[in-house]
């Protein structure tokens, strides 16, 4: 029961190790080998299952072995609120640290010029409230989802709670249909539960 036995590369072990982690928490153990082989996952995890680490080092795992040259947003992550996005991108920081992928948050209260500028630079990781990057996709003619391999909606519930319904729908519709996709959530309530047979195909289901 080690991080090693679950097939991660050197750089992304030396994290896991310069963070302290000595092994996988069990959403990870369960969560890091399945996302690996490409399946959808519709999981039920509270913060502080490590669900963060259970999504992120199998995306960064596949973006190690991604065409360097081809530069486009490969990794979606849709979070409920700022500090949550906040909080995730920081994460990815750490997990990516020995690594060159390149992670951007783009959420409300930031300057959007700024934010602007970072899409258009075609980071590998997008971590993002629903809001604010509709804004940027709407009004962008140069950034796009058309490359994006993982969509990831986590804390689903507080998504669908806070009213995001329709940003998400039109999210999922900018995204390709061939495309894998991790759903995170504290409660399986019937909203989620739909937006799970919506934008999940044949999932696996997953319980912290
Ligand atoms: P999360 O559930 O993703 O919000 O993570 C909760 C906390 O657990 C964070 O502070 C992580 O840094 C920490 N954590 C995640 N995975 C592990 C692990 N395998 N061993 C020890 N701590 C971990």
């Amino acid at each position: 029961n080690s991080f090693i036995e679950l097939n991660l590369s050197r750089p992304l072990l030396r994290a896991c190790e310069a963070l302290g982690y000595h092994k996988p928490t069990p959403i990870q153990a369960a969560c890091i080998p399945l996302a690996l082989t490409g399946r959808d996952i519709c999981g039920s995890a509270v913060t502080g299952s490590g669900k963060t680490a259970a999504f992120t080092l199998p995306v960064l795992e596949r973006l190690l072995f991604r065409p360097k040259r081809v530069r486009a947003i490969r990794v979606l992550i849709l979070t409920p609120t700022r500090e949550l996005a906040a909080q995730v991108h920081s994460m990815i920081e750490k997990l990516a640290q020995f690594t060159d992928v390149r992670c951007c948050l783009v959420v409300g209260g930031l300057p959007t010029k700024m934010q602007e500028a970072a899409l258009r630079s075609m980071p590998d990781i997008v971590v993002a409230t629903p809001g604010r990057i509709i804004d940027h996709l709407r009004n962008s003619v140069s950034v796009g989802l058309e490359d994006l391999a993982v969509l990831i909606l986590d804390e689903a519930d507080r998504l669908l709670e806070l009213g995001f319904s329709a940003e998400i729908h039109e999210l999922i519709r900018l995204c390709p249909k061939r495309r894998q996709t991790l759903l995170f959530s504290a409660t399986m309530t019937e909203e989620v539960d739909q937006l799970v047979k919506l934008s999940l195909n044949k999932p696996v289901r997953l319980q912290a």
